[in-house]
């Protein structure tokens, strides 16, 4: 009998002894396996696609880069005896029509703009400067960041309109204070605008600010541009 429970006692050490080798024979390469998929995978970073740098409507007209001499302008009426390129008129009237049915008035006070006219408020501006006692060189200086020259216009791409508000059509900062100003600054971006020259971006744009100065950019642009608070120049120099 006690020889029995030895041979009993020693096929299970025996079957025990495999059971525990094959137990941890299995579970080394799963504890592996287990290591490897634990390891934390950081998640992919979203990509911006690259725009299309060379689309129209991303065209970089500032003091630095005057309208290309072959540029041409697919002008569309927009009212108030303004014109529009063809190619923003669509976003343009959508969003005006947007405001007014909030009970807005904006006026298209300013649109394309061909080199002579651009010369003649170029020119009146001096002007103006001068007779308040500027000299001709500070004069042209100081003209040249309120009045861009001749050829470096966004109004020559038919792309950049000048918006008012209807009951204040004064160009200066009070115009930022607007029903229609308020309104744009926060909408135009959905049909393709941006402002263009925002405060406290003069020495990237040129351009003093100018809450009233609109540019049609497309949808892609126009969105990153106002949800990271930059300019036309800076959005341009993150692809280039
Ligand atoms: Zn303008």
């Amino acid at each position: 009998m006690k020889r029995k429970l030895l041979q009993i006692g020693a096929v299970a050490l025996i079957l025990l002894s495999f059971t525990v080798f094959d137990f941890s024979d299995t579970v080394e390469p799963d504890d592996s396996a287990e290591n490897t998929l634990s390891v934390p995978t950081a998640a992919p970073e979203p990509v911006a696609a690259t725009p299309n740098l060379d689309a129209p409507e991303l065209i970089l007209v500032n003091r630095w880069n005057a309208i290309p001499d072959d540029y041409t302008v697919h002008e569309i009426a927009a009212g108030n005896n303004q014109t529009v390129d063809k190619l923003c008129y669509d976003a343009l009237m959508n969003m005006l029509g947007d405001c007014q049915a909030e009970g807005l008035e904006p006026l298209v006070c300013s649109g394309y703009r061909d080199l002579a006219l651009q010369t003649q408020l170029y020119e009146n501006k001096i002007a103006r400067l001068v007779s308040t006692g500027f000299s001709r060189g500070d004069a042209e200086s100081r003209a040249g960041t309120e009045v861009a020259y001749p050829g470096t216009s966004e109004h020559h791409t038919g792309l950049a309109v000048d918006l008012v508000d209807m009951n204040y059509q004064g160009l200066d900062e009070a115009q930022e204070q607007t029903a229609v100003q308020q309104w744009l600054m926060k909408n135009s971006w959905k049909y393709g605008f941006i402002l263009r020259y925002p405060n406290g971006k003069s020495d990237i744009t040129g351009i003093i600010y100018e809450p009233w100065h609109y540019r049609y950019v497309g949808l892609d642009a126009a969105g990153a541009i106002y949800e990271q608070g930059i300019c036309l120049e800076e959005y341009l120099a993150q692809y280039k």
